[in-house]
């Protein structure tokens, strides 16, 4: 899952508001990425099986709340979550079909409501900086795994909380302990941009 606000803040890149209009201010989800224990992952799969949006318009409502695109130029997301589908959702060993895959990750992303845990541990998205170990320990008391957390950088050049990565077994529903974590990307305080 993606904070949006720390999508949007870097020095480098600039984001778009998707078509549908701003995001709400929550999490959004990047993707359900099928990984191998050490940390690899294969990719692109399946080069006979396209994204096909007609599999998914019952999910397209749920998506652009939940899964909101934020690259430039603007648009209505169907090339995010292409790029997702093919690049990652082609790979489930589980060999998801693409409306499971989508609906799977979507009901993940219900299923851990991050905002509010941060929110109830006193972690707010108001600009401050909260200590890393804080944020891991909430998210795992209230998960009940450690979560993985990459950070990225403002234009000021402050460490700021961007993903966080919980892991689920094949079927893509059952969280697990990760195998690896991301490498580590975050100062020992990080800020939590408003958005
Ligand atoms: P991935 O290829 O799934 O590992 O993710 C990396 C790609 O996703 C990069 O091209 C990012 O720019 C893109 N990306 C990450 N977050 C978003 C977002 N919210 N909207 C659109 N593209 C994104």
């Amino acid at each position: 899952m993606q904070w949006p606000g720390s999508y949007c803040d870097t020095k480098d890149s600039s984001c778009c508001y998707p078509t549908t209009g701003k995001p709400a201010s929550d999490f959004g989800i990047h993707g359900l990425w099928p990984n191998n224990n050490d940390g690899t992952y294969p990719s692109n799969c399946d080069p006979s099986n396209p994204y096909d949006e007609s599999k998914i318009s019952d999910l397209i409502s749920r998506m652009q709340q939940d899964w909101p695109t934020l690259a430039c130029p603007s648009n209505n997301g169907s090339s995010f979550w292409s790029h997702e589908w093919e690049k990652h959702g082609t790979c489930s060993e589980s060999e998801l079909d693409q409306h499971t895959y989508f609906e799977t990750t979507l009901n993940l992303k219900n299923q851990i409501l991050l905002l509010q845990i941060l929110e109830s541990a006193g972690i707010q998205a108001d600009g401050n900086s909260y200590n890393l170990s804080s944020i891991q320990t909430a998210i795992e008391n209230a998960v009940g795994y450690a979560p993985g957390i990459e950070c990225n950088s403002d234009a000021g050049g402050n460490s700021q909380l961007y993903q966080v990565y919980f892991c689920v077994g094949p079927s893509g529903s059952n969280l697990i302990k990760c195998p690896v974590f991301p490498t580590a990307s975050c100062a020992s305080t990080i800020k939590f941009p408003s958005f």
